[in-house]
C-alpha cells in the first residue's frame, strides 16, 4: 500500500469514529477496531489488518463472512424484487418455513427482522392463549437474555438491565437458574400461561440449563398447559452440534426463537409455533412490514442448505472438543476456573478480572474473541472453522494466560 493510500486509510478511520462519538447514541461501549469486510474466518480492519474473528457476529456469520452462495443468492435476488409487504406472497418465505418446519419436526413460522421480534411474537402467542386458558404469568429464568424490546426485556433475567426502565411488566416471574424446586413452586402458585428459556444461555456466558432441568420445566408446562418456549436464536442452527440445542436436550417445545444465523447476517427472525401454540394467533393478531422479505429468505434457503452438509455436526463437536482442550489447559495451569461448552459455543471464566484486557490485546494481536463479564471469555468460532484457526486462538490465549504469564 502506498504512503497516500495508507494515509488516506488513517483519515477515513478517524472520520469514522468521529461521526459515530458525535452523532450515534452513546448505546454500544465500541471496541477499537473498524472493519471493513470479512472472508471466511477474517476481518479485515480499517488499518488494513486481517483479524481471526471467534466472534463471529454474535454468532450470525455461522458459515463465515460472506459465504459466496449466501452472496450469491443476495446478489440475484435483489436484482429481482427486494420488498413488497406481507400482503402479498413471496416464494423464498414460505420456502424457509417448510424447511424450518421440517427441521422442528412440524409447526407454522412467522418472520420478523431480530431475536427480540421472534421473541415478542413468542410471548404474545403465550399471552393470548394465557387469556383463554387463565394463565397469565410469564416464566423466566435468572441470567436469561431473550431481547431488549419492553416485552422481551420484561422476561430477561437481569434485573440490571430492566431497572432503568422500570421493568419486568406485571405478570413476568425470574425463576433461578438450575433449581427444579423453585420451578415447581412457581408452577404450584398456578396461572403460569408459558416457561421461556436458552437452552443454554448465551449472553450471560454459556450457561447450559442442561436436560434434567429443561425436561422438567416442559413436563410442568405440559402438566399445567403453559407454553413451553426454547429461545434458540444463538444455540440454533448448527451452534450446538444439532439443528437446534433443544433437540440435544430431548425436548418438545411448543415454540422455538431463531434469528441470528438464519440468514447469513441479513437481519431475520422466526418463530415457530408448535403443537397447541401453532393454531393460537389469526389474521390481525400479529404482523411487521419487512418480516419475511425475499432477500434475507433468499439467504435463508442458502444457510439451510448448509446446515445439511454432510459430517457437519460431527465437525462441529470436534471442533468444541479441540477448542475445549485448549481452555483445559489454562484451567490446568490455574488461569482458569470452568470452561463450558455445548459444540461450538464455548467460554471459560478466567481466574483474574482480566477477561475484557485479553479482548483489546487480541485486536492487538490480530484475534476477536468476546467478554461477557470481567472474568469470562466468550468464543463463538464459525461452524466452519479450521483446526489451524482454533490453534492459533488457542495459542493466543496460552501466551497470555498460560506460559507467557507464569
Ligand atoms: C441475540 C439474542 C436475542 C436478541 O436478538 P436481537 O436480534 O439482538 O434482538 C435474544 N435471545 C438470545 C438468546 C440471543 O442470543
Amino acid at each position: 500500500m502506498s504512503g497516500t493510500a495508507r494515509k488516506n486509510e488513517i483519515e477515513v478511520e478517524a472520520r469514522a469514529s468521529q461521526l459515530d462519538a458525535e452523532y450515534v447514541l452513546p448505546t454500544y461501549n465500541r471496541l477499537p477496531l473498524q472493519i471493513v469486510s470479512g472472508r471466511g474466518t477474517e476481518v479485515v480492519g480499517a488499518d488494513g489488518r486481517t483479524y481471526l474473528d471467534f466472534v463471529t457476529g454474535l454468532s450470525v456469520n455461522n458459515f463465515g463472512h460472506c459465504h459466496p452462495r449466501v452472496v450469491a443468492a443476495v446478489r440475484e435476488q435483489v436484482g429481482r424484487l427486494i420488498h413488497c409487504s406481507n400482503l402479498f406472497l413471496t416464494e423464498p418465505q414460505a420456502r424457509v418455513a417448510a424447511r424450518l418446519s421440517g427441521l422442528a419436526g412440524g409447526g407454522r413460522v412467522f418472520f420478523s427482522n431480530s431475536g427480540a421480534e421472534a421473541n415478542e411474537c413468542a410471548l404474545k402467542i403465550a399471552r393470548k392463549r394465557g387469556t383463554e386458558t387463565g394463565g397469565g404469568r410469564i416464566v423466566f429464568v435468572e441470567h436469561s437474555f431473550h431481547g431488549r424490546t419492553i416485552g422481551t426485556l420484561s422476561a430477561t433475567g437481569q434485573p440490571s438491565k430492566q431497572a432503568p426502565f422500570g421493568l419486568p411488566l406485571p405478570g413476568y416471574q425470574m425463576v433461578p437458574r438450575h433449581d427444579a424446586d423453585a420451578l415447581r413452586a412457581s408452577f404450584a402458585a398456578g396461572g403460569v400461561a408459558a416457561f421461556i428459556a436458552e437452552p443454554v444461555q448465551g449472553e450471560s456466558g454459556v450457561h447450559p440449563l442442561g436436560a434434567e432441568y429443561l425436561q422438567e420445566a416442559e413436563t410442568l408446562c405440559r402438566e399445567n398447559d403453559a407454553i413451553f418456549i426454547m429461545d434458540e436464536i444463538q444455540t440454533g442452527l448448527g451452534r450446538c452440534g444439532a439443528p437446534f440445542a433443544y433437540q440435544r436436550y430431548g425436548l418438545n417445545p411448543d415454540v422455538v426463537t431463531l434469528a441470528k444465523s438464519l440468514a447469513g447476517g441479513l437481519p431475520i427472525g422466526a418463530t415457530i409455533a408448535r403443537n397447541a401454540a401453532a393454531n393460537v394467533l389469526t389474521a390481525g393478531d400479529h404482523g411487521t412490514t419487512f418480516g419475511g422479505g425475499p432477500v434475507p429468505g433468499a439467504a435463508a434457503l442458502v444457510v439451510l442448505d448448509l446446515l445439511e452438509e454432510p459430517g457437519l455436526f460431527a465437525r462441529v463437536e470436534q471442533a468444541g472438543r479441540r477448542l475445549e482442550g485448549w481452555l483445559q489447559r489454562l484451567v490446568d495451569k490455574g488461569a482458569a476456573e470452568t470452561v463450558r461448552r455445548l459444540g461450538l459455543m464455548v467460554a471459560t471464566d478466567l481466574v483474574e478480572p482480566i477477561a475484557r484486557e485479553i479482548v483489546t490485546t487480541g485486536i492487538q494481536e490480530g484475534v476477536l474473541v468476546n467478554a461477557t463479564s470481567e472474568v469470562t471469555l466468550r468464543f463463538l468460532p464459525p461452524l466452519t472453522v479450521s483446526d489451524e484457526e482454533i490453534d492459533r486462538v488457542g495459542e493466543f490465549l496460552w501466551r497470555h494466560l498460560g506460559d507467557g504469564r507464569q
